[in-house]
């Protein structure tokens, strides 16, 4: 599972694979398109859909929609979709990436409800909360301890359902385990209702939520 890919063979660091690939987009003029073997694989072999459902852009071109560039690939059974090379550099934090945005959204309506129910900050009781906080467990130890228990199977299989094409947001399958293995998971997890700047504390330490 952790065996290298034939892209990142040629390679002896993420750095080295970005350099490779902005020296080839960097030239080229936008609204142009181009080839590249490189960047072809990369996201083929890569990318959190393209890799599950084996799609391999063929040719690329960058658009001054968005500075530096907006990158697009062509393919071919749908034409040219917005890709981003950027992110299969770093392919395995992208996935779970996706992923944690995807329970996020899941779990909205108990945030909700819970915020409801309290609706004063319970650190300061004095302003209005308006973020729900993971406590204890923290939102970072559930993920872990999700990905601590899904497979590469059950990952591959989220995405392999999702429809990226039609840019809906990514859900994963009430059936997958990944969402039996979040719920369970997330559970008995303690919340807090709490106000903006409580909520920034709460994160002075690590990424959290
Ligand atoms: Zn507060």
């Amino acid at each position: 599972m952790n065996k290298k890919s034939p892209v990142w063979r040629n390679f002896s660091s993420q750095n080295a694979i970005r350099q490779a690939v902005r020296a080839i987009v960097d030239v080229e003029p936008f609204e142009s398109d181009f080839e590249s073997e490189l960047i072809s694989d990369l996201i083929f072999e890569r990318h959190y859909f393209c890799s599950v459902r084996e799609l391999r852009p063929l040719r690329f071109k960058k658009t001054e929609e968005q500075k530096p560039y907006k990158f697009y690939g062509y393919f071919e059974c749908i034409g040219w979709h917005a890709v981003s090379w950027y992110k299969c550099v770093q392919s395995p934090p992208s996935r779970r990436y996706h992923i944690d945005r995807a329970l996020r959204d899941r779990i909205s309506p108990i945030k909700l409800s819970y915020r409801r129910a309290n609706p004063i900050c319970e650190y300061c009781h004095s302003a209005p909360a308006v973020e729900t906080h993971h406590e204890m467990p923290t939102w970072v130890h559930i993920m872990d301890a999700v990905f601590s228990e899904v497979t590469e199977q059950d990952i591959k299989d989220a995405f392999g359902a999702w429809d990226w094409f039609n840019e809906e947001s990514f859900a994963i399958p009430e059936d997958n385990r990944i969402t039996h293995t979040f719920d369970a998971n997330h559970r008995n997890a303690v919340l807090r209702a709490l106000c903006k700047p409580c909520h920034d504390s709460t994160k002075s330490n690590k990424q959290d939520a």
